[in-house]
């Protein structure tokens, strides 16, 4: 196993234990599904190396 794929499963793991589903952004229920967010202003942000500040507000 490499070690991306264990950092990967870390936060995974973290994600889902410590953020109720409710409460995930369209862009964390995507990569929770192994996918990119469609939403336009994401795939937007994405494409300039970040994550949407709209869809996703920095958290406390
Ligand atoms: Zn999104
Ligand atoms: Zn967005």
């Amino acid at each position: 196993m490499n070690i991306t794929k264990l950092i990967l499963l870390g936060v995974f793991a973290f994600v889902t234990t410590g953020v109720n589903a409710a409460e995930q952004t369209c862009c964390e229920k995507a990569k929770a599904a192994g996918k990119d967010c469609a939403h336009p202003c994401c795939v937007k942000a994405k494409a300039d190396g970040k994550v949407c500040e709209k869809c996703n507000p920095p958290k406390k």
